[in-house]
């Protein structure tokens, strides 16, 4: 590990795509700095585009940086990218396999890759620990999306690192797979593997990391413990439909934010842990406006986003 105690250790990482075509030069990650500690499940969240696979792909010596530098358990993947690699294992967001290899063949042929001697071989035992032992002999192939996605992840433990990396291991899949990807991530993390995810859903993230660094066009936005952060979103937001046109929107102390939102329909924020929906109501009430319907929600990771980027919030 790094000497700081981290399992990674990302410093200034700046990535720029060479423009293609007429396409202008992409500035895809803008000088990212953070440590992922050991021994969590770090959540690396953000809207499409952002920037996570890159970050991954970086790592995973698929992509070249611009500049920056990145330790992989205190390896620094310019000097030493084979020691980086033997303890980091990555599954990349893009399923892709050799369609004619079985589930053990593809984990013996990775096992042989890393240069581990026969006799030394996990296969069998990944094999059981991604629930596929009654698919060993069957053409990848043949497989489910979910099935393959599993043996991906017995792939990227083959050598038995200490971090597994999974890039959106729950993007296209369905609520009963999304459950056993989860409970398999707890099992490695329970046996001392540091595990880092990236997802575009908050609440994924929420319910499996302890950590979250949240990233958006390039830029860290926020680097927290989960309960931090989720304090942070404590907004709710109510829409309210009315009677007649809006001329102004409702004003009160007790609102975070209100605005019109179309000719009837009024948006207003609020914090929940001192207000309930109720009570906004009747302030709004109180102002007059004739309600008609009403929907609330909670505040999304864009809300979070406006929040983080516009606010004092943002130093991470
Ligand atoms: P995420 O994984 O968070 O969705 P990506 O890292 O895939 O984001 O993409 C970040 C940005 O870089 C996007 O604007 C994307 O279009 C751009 N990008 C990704 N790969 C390439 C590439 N090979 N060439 C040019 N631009 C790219
Ligand atoms: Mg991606």
């Amino acid at each position: 590990m790094s000497d700081n105690g981290a399992a990674i250790s990302i410093r200034d990482l700046v990535k720029e795509y060479a423009g293609q075509g007429e396409a202008p030069p992409k500035l895809a990650l803008k000088g990212i700095s953070f440590d992922v500690p050991q021994g969590g499940i770090f959540g690396l969240l953000g809207p499409n585009g952002a920037g996570k696979s890159t970050l991954i792909n970086i790592m995973a010596g698929l992509v070249m940086k611009t500049s920056g530098g990145i330790e992989i358990w205190g390896h620094d993947i310019d000097r030493d990218m084979r020691n980086a690699k033997l303890n980091i294992g990555i599954v990349p967001q893009e399923i892709v396999f050799d369609p004619f290899f079985t589930p053990f063949e593809v984990l013996e042929n990775q096992g042989g890759m890393y240069g581990i001697a026969k006799h030394l071989r996990r296969s069998e035992e990944l094999l059981r620990a991604v629930h596929l032992s009654d698919k060993r002999d069957a053409y990848s192939r043949t497989l489910s999306g979910g099935m393959k996605r599993r043996l991906l992840i017995a792939k990227a433990m083959v050598h038995s690192p200490p971090i597994l990396v999974l890039d959106e291991p729950t993007a296209g899949v369905d609520v009963e797979l999304r459950r056993q990807l989860w409970e398999l991530v707890g099992d490695l993390n329970s046996e001392g593997v540091t595990v880092v995810l990236t997802t575009h859903y908050l609440e994924e993230a929420e319910q499996l990391c302890d950590r979250i660094a949240i990233i958006n066009h390039g830029e860290l936005i926020a680097n927290k413990p989960t309960r931090e952060l989720v304090g942070m979103m404590g907004e709710k937001i109510v829409a309210i439909t009315v009677e007649r046109d809006v001329t102004a929107p409702p004003v009160s102390e007790s609102f975070l934010k209100s605005e019109k939102t179309g000719e009837r329909t009024i948006e207003v924020t609020y914090d929940k842990s001192r207000v309930t929906a109720g009570q906004v109501l009747g302030l709004v009430r109180d102002q007059g406006f004739v309600i008609e319907d009403v929907t609330t929600r909670e505040a999304d990771l864009e809300d979070v986003f406006v929040q983080l980027t516009s606010g004092a919030a943002a130093t991470a």
